[in-house]
C-alpha cells in the first residue's frame, strides 16, 4: 500500500531520487560529520561481514553501525559481482537498509550504489579539506575506474588545482578522467607512476590493484596522498615504507590494520595502530593534522559502514522534503 510521502512508514528512496538529492556538498558534510562523531565514541561500526557465496563469483556482505549523534541505526548490504557488466548492470550493487534508533524498525530503504560512490568521493576529499598543503596545485590520480571521476570532481573543489596528472594500468581508460577534467577546466596530463608523484601537491590511489603502485622515494615532502581503493586483505596501492615516511591518519583505526592500506606496514612491523590517527581528530581539533609544509600525510580511506548510513540518512531527509519519496505501510 503506498502511502503520503509526509506519512510515517517504510520511505523508498530509489538511485534516481538519491542523484538528485545527495550533491558533493551534501555527501562531504555527512561523512565529516560522521568522521568526527566516530572520533568522539559517539558512533561506532559493527564488525565487517564479506564472504564468497560460492555462486556467480559473487562476494557478499553487510557493513553496519550506529551513529548516536546523527541518529542513524542501519546495514548497508551488498557486493560485487563480476559477471553484472555483461548484463548492462554495475558490478557493485548496495542497498542500505536504515532504522529506528527507539523502536527497531525499519524505517528506510535507500539504493546503495551511487551513494557509495559520493561518500567514498567525499571521504577523500575531507582528507583533503583537512591535511593537504593550502597551497597544493597539481592533483595526481592513480586508477580511472568506476570510482576515480567521482574522486577527482570532489578532490577538485578542496584546493585550487592548476593541472591533473593520472596514470591507469589500461591507458586508455584515462579518457573519462580527461574529460572530468576538461569539464572542470584544468589541464590534464597521462604519466608513468613515477612521474605522477614528482608532480603531484596531492595523489589519489583508487585501483584494485595488490601490489604497491607507488614507492617511498617517489614521494615529494610536503604531498597529501590518499589510499583509497583498499578495502580488502590482500589489496595494496603504495609501498608499506611509505607509513615509516608519512603522518597516517584513517576513517577507522580497526579497518586501516586489518583490511586496509596500512595491513602491510603492520605485518611488516612498520607501524602500529597507535601511530594512526584518526581523522574526526583532526576534525575535531584534538589533532594538529598537518603541522609543516614538508610533512608527508597519507590518508588511509578504508570505507565504513557510517558513511552509507550519513549519507543514506541525508538523502532520506532531503527526499522526504522535496516530495521525492515514496513511503510504504509496512
Ligand atoms: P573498477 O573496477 O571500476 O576500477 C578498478 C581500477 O583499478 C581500474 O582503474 C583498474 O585499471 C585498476 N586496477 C585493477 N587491477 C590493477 C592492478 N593490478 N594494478 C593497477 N591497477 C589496477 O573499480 P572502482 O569502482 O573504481 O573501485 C576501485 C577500488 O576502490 C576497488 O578496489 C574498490 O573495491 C575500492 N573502493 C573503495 C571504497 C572505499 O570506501 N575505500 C569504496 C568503493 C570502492
Amino acid at each position: 500500500m503506498t502511502t503520503e510521502n509526509s506519512q510515517p512508514g517504510l520511505v523508498i528512496v530509489p538511485e534516481d531520487v538519491c542523484k538528485k538529492v545527495i550533491d558533493r556538498a551534501s555527501a562531504f558534510t555527512a561523512v565529516e560529520s560522521v568522521f568526527a562523531a566516530m572520533a568522539k565514541g559517539d558512533a561506532y561500526n559493527f564488525p565487517v561481514i564479506r564472504e564468497a557465496i560460492g555462486y556467480a563469483d559473487a562476494l557478499y556482505g553487510f557493513k553496519s553501525g550506529f551513529d548516536r549523534a546523527g541518529m542513524a541505526l542501519g546495514v548497508k548490504s551488498g557486493g560485487y559481482w563480476p559477471g553484472n557488466a555483461e548484463k548492462g548492470l554495475t558490478n557493485h550493487q548496495s542497498t542500505i537498509f536504515l532504522f529506528d534508533p527507539d523502536t527497531g524498525k525499519l524505517t528506510a530503504l535507500v539504493g546503495g550504489n551511487y551513494l557509495t560512490a559520493v561518500r567514498t568521493a567525499a571521504s577523500c576529499a575531507v582528507s583533503i579539506a583537512h591535511l593537504a598543503r593550502k597551497d597544493a596545485k597539481t592533483l595526481g590520480i592513480i586508477g580511472a575506474g568506476h570510482q576515480a571521476s567521482f574522486q577527482l570532481r570532489a578532490a577538485a573543489e578542496q584546493r585550487q588545482f592548476e593541472k591533473i596528472v593520472a596514470w591507469n594500468k589500461s591507458p586508455e581508460r584515462l579518457d573519462s578522467l580527461a574529460a572530468v577534467a576538461a569539464d572542470l577546466g584544468l589541464p590534464f596530463e597521462s604519466l608513468d607512476r613515477e612521474q605522477v608523484a614528482a608532480q603531484s601537491d596531492v595523489i589519489i590511489t583508487i585501483t584494485s590493484a595488490h601490489e604497491a603502485l607507488l614507492l617511498n622515494d617517489w614521494i615529494r615532502p610536503g604531498t597529501h596522498i590518499a589510499c583509497m581503493g583498499t578495502d580488502t586483505r590482500g589489496k595494496q596501492e603504495v609501498d608499506a615504507q611509505l607509513f615509516a615516511t608519512a603522518s597516517v591518519f584513517t576513517d577507522e583505526v580497526a579497518q586501516s590494520i586489518s583490511i586496509g592500506e596500512a595491513q602491510h606496514a603492520v605485518d611488516q612491523g612498520l607501524l602500529t595502530q597507535d601511530d594512526i590517527t584518526p581523522i574526526g581528530d583532526v576534525i575535531n581539533g584534538v589533532d594538529g593534522g598537518r603541522t609543516s609544509a614538508e610533512q608527508i600525510t597519507l590518508f588511509d580511506g578504508t570505507g565504513v559502514g557510517l558513511q552509507d548510513l550519513a549519507v543514506a540518512t541525508t538523502a532520506v531527509e532531503l527526499a522526504v522534503a522535496k516530495g521525492l519519496a515514496t513511503s510504504v505501510a509496512l
